[in-house]
Parts: C-alpha cells; sequence; structure tokens
C-alpha cells in the first residue's frame, strides 16, 4: 500500500448523487468513505477536492439570468456542502475527517485551506478535505484538484470517476475504444484525448504530478489503485511524464 506517501483524490459532484440524479446519495457516501478510511488506515496521507455538480454548476445558470461569477460562486458553495457530506460520511465511518475551506467561511469547517494547515492536519491523521475549489471564478473542480495537488506535493493526483481509465475513443459511445494502461502527457495532448479540462491538465503537466483516472465506483478499487503497480493497469490508467 505504501507506494504513495500523499495523494489528492478528486471526487466529482456528479458522482455523489448516484441513481438518484440529483443531490447526495448515502450509500455512495459511505461507500466512498469506507474506502477513504481504509486507505488512511494504512497511513496514506489524503488530500480531496469534491465537485459541486451534483448541486450547481456555474454554467447551468449562464442564460438562464444568472451572472457567471454569481453562478460559480454559487458551485463553489454547492462543494463545501458535499465536502461537509463526505466528512460526515468518513467520521460515521469511523475516520477522522476535517473540512479546510477555500474562502473564509466562520465556524463552517476548520478554517481557511493553506498548505501548511493542511499538511499539519494530515500529520495529526486527518483527511483532509478542501472545499470550495479554487476560491476563484472561471475554474473548475479538477484545476481546483491540480493546483492543491501540486500544492501540498503529493505524489499522485488520482481522479476518481465512473469510467475505469483513459480511453482510445469515449467508451460509453465508442464499443472498440482501448484501455490504456499508461500514457505519457504528450500522448494524451497528440491524441487529442480527455483526462481533465486543459487548465488543470497543463497544471499536473508543468509540475511533474502524475495523473490515475480510474473507477471509484466499485468498493475496494482506491486500495487497488495504491497497491502494487500490477493492479493499477486493471483497474485504472496512469498519466505521467
Ligand atoms: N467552481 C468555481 N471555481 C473553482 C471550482 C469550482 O467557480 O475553483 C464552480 C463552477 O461553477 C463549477 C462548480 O463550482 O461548475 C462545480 O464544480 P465542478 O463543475 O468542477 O464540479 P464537478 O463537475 O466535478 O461535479
Amino acid at each position: 500500500m505504501a507506494k504513495y506517501k500523499r495523494i489528492l483524490l478528486k471526487l466529482s459532484g456528479e458522482s455523489l448523487q448516484g441513481k438518484q440524479g440529483y443531490g447526495l446519495d448515502p450509500e455512495v457516501l459511505a461507500s466512498y468513505a469506507a474506502q477513504i478510511r481504509t486507505v488512511a488506515e494504512a497511513g496514506v496521507q489524503i488530500g480531496i477536492v469534491i465537485g459541486g455538480g451534483n448541486i450547481f454548476r456555474g454554467m447551468t445558470g449562464v442564460g438562464k439570468g444568472f451572472d457567471r461569477v454569481r453562478g460559480d460562486q454559487m458551485g463553489m458553495l454547492a462543494t463545501v456542502i458535499n465536502s461537509l457530506a463526505l466528512q460526515s460520511a468518513i467520521e460515521n465511518a469511523g475516520g477522522r475527517a476535517c473540512v479546510l475551506t477555500s474562502i473564509p467561511m466562520g465556524p463552517v469547517g476548520a478554517g481557511i485551506y493553506s498548505k501548511f494547515r493542511a499538511l499539519e492536519l494530515m500529520r495529526e491523521g486527518y483527511v483532509v478535505i478542501i472545499g470550495g475549489g479554487t476560491g476563484n471564478p472561471f475554474f473548475t473542480t479538477d484545476t481546483a484538484s491540480a493546483l492543491r495537488g501540486v500544492e501540498i506535493e503529493a505524489d499522485v493526483l488520482l481522479k476518481g470517476t465512473r469510467v475505469d481509465g483513459v480511453y482510445t475513443a469515449d467508451p460509453e459511445k465508442d464499443p472498440a475504444a482501448v484501455k490504456y494502461d499508461r500514457i505519457t502527457f504528450a500522448e494524451v495532448i497528440e491524441k487529442r484525448l480527455k483526462v481533465m479540462d486543459l487548465t488543470a491538465f497543463t497544471m499536473c503537466m508543468e509540475n511533474r504530478l502524475p495523473i490515475i483516472v480510474f473507477d471509484m465506483d466499485t468498493p475496494g478499487n482506491l486500495e487497488r489503485v495504491l497497491a502494487e503497480e500490477g493492479a493499477l493497469a486493471e483497474v485504472g490508467t496512469l498519466v505521467h511524464n
């Protein structure tokens, strides 16, 4: 398990809604929490960034009378709701977790995010969930996860999705698509594959932060991804320099 000492896990907001189509599914939260707790107990330091797409995305409001900046602020608040929900789920699973926010929010969470506060809490054994994205409009939580991953000097950025890796084409549309076990940043660009949005992808590439794309919805996969090299090929794709 100790292949990675410190990880940044990115979870999409949409995945938290499960089959409901909106909001938070307690079963998904419990499944994620159990996996996160197992990995934390094995001694891996974990930072988490969650999206807000199950509640609100800034772009959704554009065209419906919302100003983009205000819509993005609503989206960032949605990520805080998800962060608090995951914190509760981890605590219910018997783990220790806290939420730091990218914007000051008073008694909500354990304070404002800084690299040093996050690392201090990780050393104390907490899973640190960073809510509020980057704190700025016009960014995504993919970019927030890349930024925080680089900042906290994570060994790897884990992007949990419903697809189990990077494919030659979209596997949900093209049945002939083949999964890569590993691929370089340069190949992803050359083949125009989609791993994360460009801002996030560039951030990782320039700072040599490897990305693992994997399916977090299969229980036990988080542990498998972090285990020995062979298992990764089965459950995800490694993007590296
Ligand atoms: N957001 C933002 N700045 C950030 C991160 C997120 O403005 O740094 C807003 C943006 O409106 C985004 C929403 O929060 O649409 C939710 O995040 P995201 O779409 O990344 O969530 P996901 O798709 O992962 O559920």
